[in-house]
């Protein structure tokens, strides 16, 4: 609020189509992050716009709550087509955070109906985003967004992400001596697969991942992947849980599930978890969100995911993240840039200076890059680029030229 009480003019988008948003001034902008990460498929994709106009002639709402429709139920069976072995079932919700809170609620209801009441704790990674709700907030391992209401939140418990190679196998030690430590209170071990997002595009390996898996297992533990940013292409396979050839028992899913167009999220659980919930009505999950199963999301995610199969999104992707892996490469030997990396549809880097997210460093980058037509939000002293996965080559190759300048043109001022 601090800039717009100074009386700086916000940037004002009146439309968006593709990768470009455009202003209320009549300029451009290509859109860097896909609308925080969601807009797979580019702004108001056509098919997805006609889904969307076809579906809200039909049904536009309808309550999900002991009665069906088309639209839900379908959708279920199609993602469950796609999604990652095992995760059989779908709840829906409205968007990434309610997608994890629901998860952390099956989790904990599970256990306290299947014999292990004590569990009623999670295991998260420092630096870890997975919502804004107080539940998905207490995962969170920003300090910062915690802080508020610390007083309040459940109990979680965060170890040191992998960072790098050098740091993995501490990582992971810390991992299982934590888990062996609290095993009879844990409900589940909730992760970012291999891409920390809000963290500041942070990457690990996916060794990580199974090594998790194995432990989960070992201690009857379950595991959440929140693939909330990383699912549906982003890190390249459809699921950053592919790059390690493992699968979650409950799997959250939002942003590009509707391609970024309307609010509505999943959450997938394995036949474990959903028949932990039978029996008398009491052992139900007593969850309903107004809103759950909208036809019109529906409609449109079912889009989305035919969208994917005929326009074969995912491979043609693979050009356009190798086109970014090289222009960040290229970008490493600029002065002031620290650390640079990519994967799939992501690329970023690190400023030199203060880091964390309120470090200022990205937002003179920001600046610089709105003149040059590209919208560039930072997260602090990480300046990164996420467009959609359908980017034409011409506007990435523009996106990642407005950014080289931008970073000169910050450095100099
Ligand atoms: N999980 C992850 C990994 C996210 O990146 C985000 C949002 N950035 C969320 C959950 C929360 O999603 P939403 O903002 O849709 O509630």
């Amino acid at each position: 609020m601090r800039s717009a009480r100074e009386g700086r003019e916000p940037l004002v988008v009146v439309a968006a189509r593709g990768s470009r948003l455009l202003d209320a001034r009549g300029r451009e902008y290509l859109d860097g992050n896909a609308s925080w990460w969601s807009s797979t498929l580019g702004h108001g994709h056509p098919r997805l716009v006609e889904a969307l106009r076809r579906q809200s002639e039909r049904l536009c709402h309808v309550a999900l709550a002991g009665i069906a429709h088309e639209q839900a139920a379908e959708l279920a069976e199609e993602l469950c087509r796609v999604a990652p072995a095992g995760l059989e079932h779908v709840f829906y919700s409205d968007d990434g955070s309610t997608a994890v809170e629901v998860a952390l609620k099956l989790a904990l209801q599970y256990w306290a109906q299947n014999g292990r009441p004590g569990r009623t704790r999670f295991l998260a990674l420092e630096g870890a985003f997975h919502g804004e709700t107080l539940g998905a907030s207490a995962l969170g391992g920003v300090e910062l967004f915690r802080r508020p209401f610390e007083a309040v939140l459940p109990a979680a418990i965060h170890v040191p992400p992998p960072r790098d190679a050098a740091s993995a196998p501490r990582a992971f030690e810390v991992l299982a001596e934590r888990v062996a430590e609290h095993a009879d209170a844990l409900a589940a071990l909730v992760l970012e697969p291999v891409v920390q997002g809000a963290a500041g595009m942070q990457l690990y390996d996916p060794a990580y991942l199974r090594a998790a898996r194995e432990l989960c297992d070992r201690h009857d533990l379950f595991l959440i992947f929140d693939e909330v940013f990383s699912g549906y292409g982003r890190t390249g396979p459809r699921w950053a849980a592919e790059h390690a050839g493992v699968a979650p028992d409950l799997l959250c899913t939002a942003k590009g599930f509707t391609g970024g167009m309307l609010p509505m999220a999943a959450t997938l659980a394995s036949e474990r978890v959903f028949q932990g919930f039978l029996g008398e009505s009491a052992r139900a999950f007593h969850y309903g969100h107004t809103f759950c199963g909208n036809p019109l999301g529906a409609a449109v995610a079912r889009e989305v995911l035919r969208v994917f199969e005929d326009e074969e999104v995912l491979e043609r992707a693979r050009p356009k993240a190798e086109r970014i892996a090289r222009a960040f490469e290229g970008l490493a030997a600029l002065d002031g840039v620290e650390r640079v990396r990519s994967l799939g549809m992501i690329g970023a880097l690190d400023l030199a200076g203060p880091s964390g997210y309120l470090a200022d460093a990205g937002w003179r980058v920001y600046e610089q890059a709105l003149e040059r037509g590209a919208y560039l939000r930072p997260l602090g002293n990480v300046v990164y680029v996420t467009p959609s996965l359908n980017i034409p080559d011409a506007d990435l190759d523009a996106l990642l030229e407005i950014l080289r300048e931008s970073l000169l043109a910050a450095r100099a001022g």
